[in-house]
């Protein structure tokens, strides 16, 4: 017998076995009892969530000539002639993107069904089409025939024209839920009889984002060697993060075992693993155990606040990372970062951070020696288009901000050139380096502190240089952090980051404006009052992203 995927051998033939998309399966059956049907439908949704199968269940129920409780019967002679009815048309606009089809289509849609109450058209990646074939199509929706059902899928709403949209009635199909995937997955390797082992089916869950096709495919290939799939096997071929890692990572951050984390973020490294999936995967632990807690099943060491930071930070961190700076060296400072503050100096923190200094060291060096300028440019790109994406929303507030930003480093610029000294910045020198093994300071101050250099002080400015923009962009988004110097420095500093390049230009206008006998003199900073905005904290910034904006993908 002719093998066949499974994928299409589970593929739903009823309303009932479609998987994850109760809703829309209800307002389709209520359609067909209520006789409400429409004409055109467009099917939205990410890959393999069931548009495809359900148009076609759909399709088999509207011409079944005996509906029960909105299921096809199935033995009409309508559905047993379904999969070869002639009042079935598919198009995979995919491969037939012409004018031609559609053209054809047309032609063709005039003429009544054989055999079935309604002519239906189920057009798959209709976004595919080209403008001259949505322009045909177009026409027939205005004034479809009262035979004529169009059914329309797309992974990519947003490339299908408004005045299409328009005329259909949408369905959006969500990403199928891990338990609803665990549950499938063992219900196909049952009935099967493939030999697989709990957690791996968790983690084919977890690899396939919400999409059965991709469960059932990547089942299919682990299954064709006929061994026991087990979890090792599974991520030996697919060089995965396992959730065991995982769980054992964050218990790790819970129990602050410095060591186990560094091992750990070690481990990621030399695997090459990639870190917007170790990032996904964590955030998706990390909103289990937010349940857990709230729900009192949760027998760990986190508190519900150092997980909703965690989340937080690590989505901040997925959306803004800037890719010139090895991504797991963040990871590993955000996780410590969630720590408590240490109510007792422990030396394994001393180590680590030795750790964090090399590995910061190593990530700069490596970076700068080898990274060609093709990959540098993609890089810029890629950080382009993610910034774009990342302040699309909060724009407002984020060029506001900027500006702020802009004119407050020039002022703090002018105001530390008017009074530096040299005494001022031989302290801050002096201070630097032992700044890095205060348990007292926030961990994201203390990386702030081992990437940048104090480089011209007044008694009470500082300016700071990096090598990184990623790190001169984030010094000077958080220069509240820097307050927590105060006690250690004595007095306030108002401190701002440059990039290296921007300082050796300030240096020179400095230098010459000295030399031709100009001087500076202080601008207060509250000239700035009226361009300040209504700053948001990091974290209600997140907040407004995660919750208004749906940045947080979880399966
Ligand atoms: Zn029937």
């Amino acid at each position: 017998m002719e093998y066949k995927v499974l994928y299409r051998k589970y593929r739903p033939n009823c309303f009932k076995n479609i998987i994850g998309q109760d809703y829309t399966i209800r307002m389709l059956q209520n359609a067909i009892i209520h006789n409400k049907i429409a004409h055109s439908y467009l099917f939205t949704g990410p890959r393999g969530t069931g548009k495809t199968s359900t148009a076609k269940v759909f399709a088999k129920t509207i011409n079944c000539q005996n509906v029960q409780n909105g299921e096809a019967c199935g033995k009409c002679p309508s559905c047993l002639a379904f999969d070869n009815s002639p009042d079935i048309i598919e198009i995979d606009a995919a491969s037939n993107n012409g004018v031609d089809d559609i053209r054809e289509l047309i032609n063709n849609v005039k003429i009544a069904p054989t055999e079935g109450k309604y002519k239906i058209y189920i057009i798959d990646e209709v976004h595919m089409m080209t403008t001259s074939a949505f322009n045909a199509l177009l026409l027939t929706l205005e004034e479809p025939p009262q035979h004529a059902i169009f059914i329309m899928a797309t992974t990519n709403v947003e490339s299908v024209p408004i005045t299409i949209l328009s005329r259909c009635q949408r369905f959006n199909f969500k990403k199928i839920s891990l338990e609803d995937l665990i549950s499938q997955i063992k219900y196909v390797c049952q009935e099967e009889k493939i030999d697989i082992t709990d957690d791996a089916v968790t983690e084919i869950a977890y690899l396939s984002e919400g999409g059965m096709r991709d469960a059932l495919s990547l089942l299919d290939q682990l299954a064709s060697s006929a061994e026991k799939i087990t979890l090792d096997k599974l991520l030996a071929n697919y060089g995965s993060i396992s959730l065991q890692f995982i769980r054992e990572l964050l218990t790790a951050v819970a129990n602050r075992d410095v060591n186990k984390i560094h091992e750990s973020i070690v481990e990621l490294q030399n695997t090459s693993s990639d870190y917007k999936v170790f990032i996904k995967k964590v955030i998706q632990e990390l909103s289990t155990i937010a349940v857990q807690i709230r729900t009192n099943t949760y027998n760990g060491n986190f508190t519900y606040d150092q997980v909703k930071q965690l989340v937080f930070s690590l989505n901040d961190c997925l959306n803004k990372i800037n890719i010139q700076i090895n991504p797991f060296t963040l990871i590993e400072i955000l996780l410590l970062d969630s720590f408590d503050k240490p109510k007792e100096k422990e030396k394994n923190v001393d180590n680590y951070m030795e750790n964090v200094d090399k590995i910061l060291e190593k990530a700069q060096l490596k970076k700068k020696e080898t990274v060609p300028i093709k990959e540098q440019k993609l890089e810029e790109v890629e950080k382009e288009e993610e910034i774009k994406e990342s302040s699309e929303l909060p724009a407002k507030t984020e060029a506001n901000y900027d500006t702020y930003l802009e004119e407050l480093i020039k002022i703090r610029l002018n105001n530390c050139f008017a009074g530096a000294k040299k005494e001022n910045l031989l302290t801050l020198h002096k201070l630097w380096p032992s700044l890095k093994d205060d348990l007292n300071l926030d961990a994201t101050l203390k990386s702030f502190l081992l990437d940048t250099q104090v480089v011209a002080a007044s008694s009470d400015y500082a300016i700071l240089t990096a090598k990184l923009e990623s790190t001169v962009h984030l010094v000077n988004k958080n220069l509240a952090l820097f307050d927590d110097l105060e006690p250690l420095i004595g007095h306030k500093v108002h401190f701002i980051a440059l990039s290296e390049e921007k300082w050796n230009q300030e240096r020179q206008i400095y230098a010459k404006t000295i030399k031709s006998g100009g001087s500076y003199s202080l601008i207060s900073e509250e000239s700035l009052e009226n361009l300040k905005p209504q700053i948001k904290s990091d974290i209600e910034e997140i907040v407004t992203n995660v919750f208004n904006h749906d940045k947080i993908e979880i399966v």
